[in-house]
């Protein structure tokens, strides 16, 4: 069976475009529905699918996540999984959006951490609307509240290039002889993938980056960075970051994650550690997982 896609490349896009005769920024919303049957919403149900545009011609589907036995501000909106995917795979910037259903006010606050959000232009494709006018984003959060408020203009936002500037100590890094858990002989991978999740993860608000890898029982790693809001709680965790990750790169059940690694700093006022045990052991109550310390450059 074929992988389900969430990326499609330029050129593809392009060729799907010109055959229904569709600018691309009219292709997403032709997209929305397939995006729609990806999600995995077993609480309510309710499907949404987001498909965007990035600036490299290449178009991003995001989809909605919700963790049975957890409180549901652990869940994942569609159009985070979607900038989630847009970070993974290097895109600078998030063009145009068509989404299924108006973006909550949870997702217009996630979306400011964009350079230029304010110029994102977004399409409902269930509106009744006969329109398919794209609307700024702009239109939709006309008085916000944003990096701009805490950040200095020159610290990295959201899909820009950093580096955390962070290394395992000396007792993490290189050949772990406290662990020697089932799964030991991936371990060093699977911590150095927690490292550079980490390494990339947006934290300019709390300066407490963090990352996590997850291995499947394949032996495949996917890892994920947290990323943060300037209103605090839309902020994504690094546990869900790893999850669009997993999902995205064609991962199956949750329960198949068999080990996953944190990367965060130790002593810190923001923490992922419980936070990420309780999500993981719910999803995947075989799951080995495992904390470790980073330390940062001076
Ligand atoms: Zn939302």
């Amino acid at each position: 069976m074929d992988r389900p896609r969430f990326v499609i490349e330029a050129p593809e896009a392009e060729s799907m475009a010109k055959q229904s005769s569709l600018t691309i920024p009219l292709l997403l919303p032709s997209l929305v529905k397939s995006a729609q049957s990806l999600a995995r919403p077993p609480i309510s149900k309710y499907h949404v699918g987001a498909v965007g545009l990035g600036s490299s011609g290449r178009v991003f589907f995001g989809v909605n996540l919700e963790f049975p036995g957890l409180p549901l501000h652990q869940s994942v909106h569609a159009e985070q999984f979607l900038v989630t995917n847009l970070a993974l795979n290097g895109e600078s910037h998030l063009n145009y959006l068509a989404v299924s259903a108006a973006p909550c006010g949870h997702c217009r606050q996630f979306l400011q951490e964009v350079r230029s959000a304010a110029e994102i232009k977004i399409l409902v494709s269930d509106s009744d609307s006969k329109s398919n006018d794209y609307v700024p984003l702009s239109q939709f959060l006309p008085y916000r509240f944003g990096p701009y408020d805490l950040l200095n203009k020159d610290v990295p936002l959201l899909l820009e290039s950093r580096s955390n500037g962070l290394s395992l100590s000396n007792e993490s890094a290189g050949t772990d002889k406290l662990y020697n858990g089932t799964h030991g002989e991936n371990s060093e991978e699977l911590k150095r993938a927690a490292l550079d999740a980490a390494n990339m993860s947006h934290a300019p608000y709390s300066k407490c980056p963090s990352g996590v890898a997850l291995m499947d029982d394949n032996g495949r790693i996917y890892n994920g960075s947290y990323m943060e809001s300037a209103a605090y709680n839309p902020s994504m965790g690094p546990v869900q970051a790893s999850l669009v990750s997993y999902i995205a790169g064609g991962g199956g059940g949750y329960e198949r994650i068999v080990a996953a690694v944190l990367v965060e700093k130790d002593g810190v006022e923001v923490k992922q550690e419980q936070a990420a045990r309780l999500l993981l052991q719910t999803i995947s109550p075989e799951c080995e997982f495992r904390v470790v310390h980073c330390i940062a450059a001076v």
